[in-house]
C-alpha cells in the first residue's frame, strides 16, 4: 500500500526520468525491527552494508539512517569510474510533495536513486615534476574528494538552459556547444590574453583544468591562470555559471575571479594568486594554536557572511578550498559546488560536498540552506585542531551513518581547549539547523578575540613548505 506522500514523490519525479543521461533505480526495501533485517534490499547494497563496520545494533538503532547513506553511497561508488563533474546548480523551490520520504513511506515505497558524479583520483602530486616550485600540495586520501549528486527535485535552471515541458515542469535540456560558446563570448573579454599575461609556469592541475602563475604586463602583479580545454568538460553551462557567481562576488576573503577570455578551444580563467599554498598543508603538517585557529575561523566567516547575505551557498568547505597568501591572508575558493539561491529557491536538497564535511541534512537527503557551510567550517575548525576531520578513518559509509545518527562529533582532546573554543565549536557543530548560528552570529563569538595578526599565519605556511619538501 502506498501512502499518498509517496504517490506524490514518485509522480513529481517522473519528468526527470525523460533526460537519457540519468537514470533512475527504485528500490523497495524494508526492515524488520523483530529479526533486525532489512527485506528486498538489493544485493549490491546487502554487500557494501556487510563490509561497512555498521554492526547490527547500529543498524536496528537507525535503520532510516542506514537507507540513507547507502542511497548515497552506492551511486557514488558506481559511478567513480565517470568524469568528474564539478558545477553549480539550482533546484525548483521546496514544496510539500518535494520533500522526502518518511521513514514509513519509505519503508513501504520506493526509494528514489538518483545518480551522482565523483571526483577521480588526479591529484597534483602528479603534476610536481613538471615545474620548478609550485606551492606544496598535502597528499590527502581521495576520499577527501568533493562530490556532487543530482538532486531528488527535477532541476535547474543553467543560463537560460532551462526548458519547461508541456506540464510545466522543470525539464532538463542541455546546452548545446554552440549556445554555450555564444554565452561565454558575452562573458570573456575580447582579444589575446598572451598580450596582457606572460603565461610562466604551471602549478597545479585540477580535473576540469591546468593552473598557470602569469604575470600581468601592465602591472606586473602574479595572478594565476586556469585553463579549461572546453571540449573535454562534460558540463560546460555550469562552467558558465561558476564564473558568473565568481565574478559577482567579489570580496577580500575570496579568490577573486579577475578576467576570462576564449582562447581556441580553451577557456581561461584568470584569478588572484595566493602562493602559500592550501590550509590543507597547514592542518596536516604543523600545529596551529588557538589565536591562529582564531584568525582562519574570522576570515572564513567573513567570506561565508559575506556569500550567505548575496543568498550563495558554497557547498564544498574544507581546508582544500581555502588557500593561503605569502602574508597570511586567508581565501576560499572553489566555487565549483556552490548555489545560488533566489526568492523561489531558498532551499536545496541536492547531495554535495565531501562526505566527511557534511552537515547532517544534506546526508540524509533534506531540504537544507546556508547553514551547512557553517556545520562544514566546524569540521574545519576540527581539522585545524587535529589534522583532519572526524570519521576520517572510518570505512565512508560508516563514516556517513555516523554524521547522520551521531549529532556533535566527538572532538578527541575538546578540554583542552579554551571554553569559548568550545563554545564556537558546539555552534557549528549544531545538528539543529534553526540552533545553529549563522555566519553574523558567529562573527560577534568571543572565540575571535583571540585572533593573532594573520601574519602569525606565515610561520605555518613556510613550515607546512619546509616539511612537503621533505616528503
Ligand atoms: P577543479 O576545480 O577542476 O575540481 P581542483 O579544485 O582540484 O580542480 P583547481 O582549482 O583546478 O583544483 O586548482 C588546482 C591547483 O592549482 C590547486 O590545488 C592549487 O594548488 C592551485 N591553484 C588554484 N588556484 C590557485 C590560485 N588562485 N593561486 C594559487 N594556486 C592556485
Amino acid at each position: 500500500m502506498q501512502s499518498s506522500n509517496s504517490k506524490k514523490l514518485k509522480e513529481n519525479e517522473k519528468p526527470i526520468i525523460s533526460n537519457p543521461s540519468n537514470f533512475e533505480h527504485t528500490v523497495h526495501v524494508g526492515f524488520d525491527p523483530h529479526t533486525g533485517e532489512f527485506t528486498g534490499m538489493p544485493e549490491s547494497w546487502a554487500k557494501l552494508l556487510s563490509q561497512s563496520n555498521i554492526s547490527k545494533m547500529e543498524q536496528k538503532k537507525n535503520p532510516q539512517a542506514v537507507l540513507d547513506v547507502l542511497n548515497y553511497y552506492d551511486t557514488t561508488n558506481k559511478e567513480q569510474q565517470e568524469p568528474k563533474m564539478k558545477y553549480m546548480t539550482s533546484i525548483k523551490p521546496p514544496s510539500a510533495d518535494s520533500m522526502r520520504p518518511t521513514l514509513s513511506d519509505k519503508f513501504s515505497n520506493n526509494v528514489v536513486i538518483s545518480p551522482q558524479k565523483v571526483e577521480p583520483a588526479t591529484h597534483a602530486s602528479e603534476e610536481e615534476e613538471e615545474v620548478d616550485a609550485p606551492p606544496p600540495i598535502a597528499t590527502r586520501p581521495d576520499k577527501t574528494k568533493s562530490i556532487y549528486t543530482k538532486p531528488i527535485e527535477p532541476e535547474e535552471k543553467a543560463n537560460g538552459a532551462i526548458a519547461t515541458n508541456k506540464n510545466d515542469k522543470p525539464k532538463k535540456r542541455k546546452m548545446t556547444d554552440e549556445e554555450i560558446l555564444e554565452k561565454l563570448r558575452t562573458i570573456v573579454t575580447i582579444g589575446d590574453p598572451n598580450r596582457k599575461y606572460t603565461k610562466m609556469e604551471k602549478i597545479g592541475q585540477g580535473a576540469s583544468g591546468t593552473v598557470y602563475i602569469a604575470i600581468e604586463v601592465a602591472t606586473g602583479r602574479e595572478v594565476a591562470i586556469k585553463t579549461m580545454n572546453l571540449s573535454q568538460q562534460p558540463k560546460k553551462e555550469l562552467i558558465i555559471n561558476e564564473i558568473l557567481v565568481m565574478r559577482e562576488n567579489q570580496n577580500p576573503n575570496i579568490v577573486n575571479y579577475l578576467d576570462s577570455y576564449l582562447v581556441g578551444e580553451e577557456l581561461w580563467v584568470v584569478m588572484e594568486y595566493l602562493a602559500g599554498g592550501s590550509l590543507t598543508d597547514v592542518v596536516t603538517e604543523t600545529c596551529m594554536d588557538e589565536g591562529q585557529i582564531a584568525a582562519v575561523c574570522r576570515e572564513c566567516l567573513q567570506a561565508l557572511e559575506f556569500l550567505h547575505e548575496n543568498q550563495v551557498i558554497h557547498r564544498d568547505i574544507k581546508s582544500d578550498n581555502i588557500l593561503l597568501g605569502m602574508d597570511g591572508s586567508v581565501k576560499l575558493t572553489d566555487f565549483g559546488f556552490c548555489a545560488q539561491l533566489s526568492p523561489e529557491q531558498s532551499k536545496r536538497s541536492t547531495m554535495v560536498g565531501t562526505p566527511y564535511w557534511m552537515a547532517p541534512e544534506v546526508v540524509t537527503r533534506k531540504q537544507y540552506g546556508p547553514k551547512v557551510d557553517i556545520w562544514s567550517l566546524g569540521v574545519m575548525a576540527i581539522e585545524m585542531i587535529e589534522g583532519e576531520p572526524p570519521y576520517l578513518n572510518e570505512n565512508p559509509l560508516r563514516a556517513l551513518y555516523l554524521i547522520a545518527t551521531n549529532g556533535k562529533p566527538e572532538i578527541k582532546e575538546k578540554h583542552k581547549l579554551s571554553p569559548v573554543f568550545q563554545d564556537l565549536l558546539d555552534k557549528c557543530l549544531e545538528v539543529d539547523v534553526e540552533k545553529r548560528a549563522s555566519a553574523s552570529e558567529l562573527l560577534k563569538h568571543p572565540f575571535l578575540r583571540l585572533a593573532k595578526p594573520l601574519a602569525n599565519l606565515q610561520p605555518l605556511i613556510l613550515a607546512a613548505k619546509e616539511a612537503q619538501k621533505g616528503h
